[in-house]
């Protein structure tokens, strides 16, 4: 007798589609394995060739999913793997083979390996497709409660303190909202920089381990993050999301009278980043100001 189909069993793998030639990039789960699309696995019961950053965990996810290698090598490659290995993935794209590539998480050349790779099947002229999905720069966007109409993302800052407050200080007048990938361990040194160098008050979240299980959302000022910060030890996958300068009131005339006034007692950078502060300036607004009216 045919048994009724069982509900709690991962969908059959799509063997029978014909993956075209060319190159697809597949986005695989940030987190939760079953946030992944009919496309993406289609594509990976598929393709005549599995790439992957880590070899190891494409297998896992195939394997939670029920789709068999069925004889397929498991090709690593990253960004450093050679000339050597991207010419080999170009020629067997070049010879009409069907081509997977998959980074370790989520979409691949965001903040992921693929970039090279990408751009040299381009370069081509061969076919390069996406089968898209989960990213957790936007994952942590609808999530964060700050505008979604204009975001840039930045990626991972440099980790070196100093090259980090240049490159916050380079984004702190941009009219968009700020999408920064951050580790744990410098969770604290990031928020507490970006409330020196953009003002505390400003509107900012927190975004952990999204699609997990320990899932949270922190919103609140950079101040309020950074003091959360340095009093809680956060574990796992961290999107830090700040809103954009606000328009400012203050004319340049009422920023340089809060710097003189705050000059008679603080150093040129003490006094930039206070003004800063307290009026909802960028700090590199006053720093300008602060620094061209003293070679005045
Ligand atoms: N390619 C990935 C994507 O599309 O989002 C990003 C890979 S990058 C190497 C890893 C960083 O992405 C983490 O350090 C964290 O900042 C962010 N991330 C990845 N998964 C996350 C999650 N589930 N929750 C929060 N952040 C995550």
């Amino acid at each position: 007798m045919r048994q009724p189909p069982d509900p709690t069993a991962p969908p059959a793998p799509q063997t029978l589609r014909t993956i075209p030639p060319g190159l697809h990039l597949v986005s695989t789960p940030i987190g939760a394995a079953r946030d992944i699309t009919l496309h993406a696995l289609d594509v990976l019961a598929g393709a005549d060739v599995l790439v992957a950053e880590d070899t190891r965990t494409l297998r896992h996810l195939m394997e939670i999913h029920g789709i068999p290698l069925a004889g397929r090598p498991v090709i690593a490659y990253h960004d450093h793997s050679g000339e050597g290995q991207l010419r080999r993935l170009t020629g067997l794209i070049a010879e009409g083979k069907s081509v997977a590539y998959a980074s370790e998480a989520g979409t691949p050349l965001i903040s992921d390996p693929g970039f090279e790779l990408a751009r040299a099947v381009a370069a081509a002229g061969l076919p390069l497709t996406a089968a898209p999905g989960p990213t957790a720069a936007i994952c942590a966007l609808t999530l964060s409660g700050l505008p979604s109409d204009r975001f840039l993302f930045a990626g991972f800052l440099p980790a070196a303190a100093s090259a980090r407050r240049s490159a916050l200080e380079e984004l702190a007048d941009v009219q968009a909202t700020l999408i920064l990938y951050e580790s744990p361990k410098r969770l604290a040194a990031l928020l507490t920089t970006a409330a020196e160098t953009l003002g505390s008050t400003r509107r900012a979240a927190v975004c952990r381990e999204l699609t997990k299980r320990f899932e949270e959302v922190l919103r609140g000022t950079l101040g309020e993050l950074a003091e959360t910060a340095a009093t809680r030890d956060f574990k796992g996958e961290i999107v830090v999301l700040i809103d954009r300068a606000a328009a400012t009131a203050a004319t340049e005339d009422q920023i340089a009278a809060a710097l003189n006034s705050a000059l008679a007692s603080m150093s040129v950078k003490d006094a930039a980043t206070f003004v800063s502060q307290t009026l909802n300036v960028s700090r590199k607004i006053v720093y300008k100001i602060a620094l061209s009216r003293s070679q005045d």
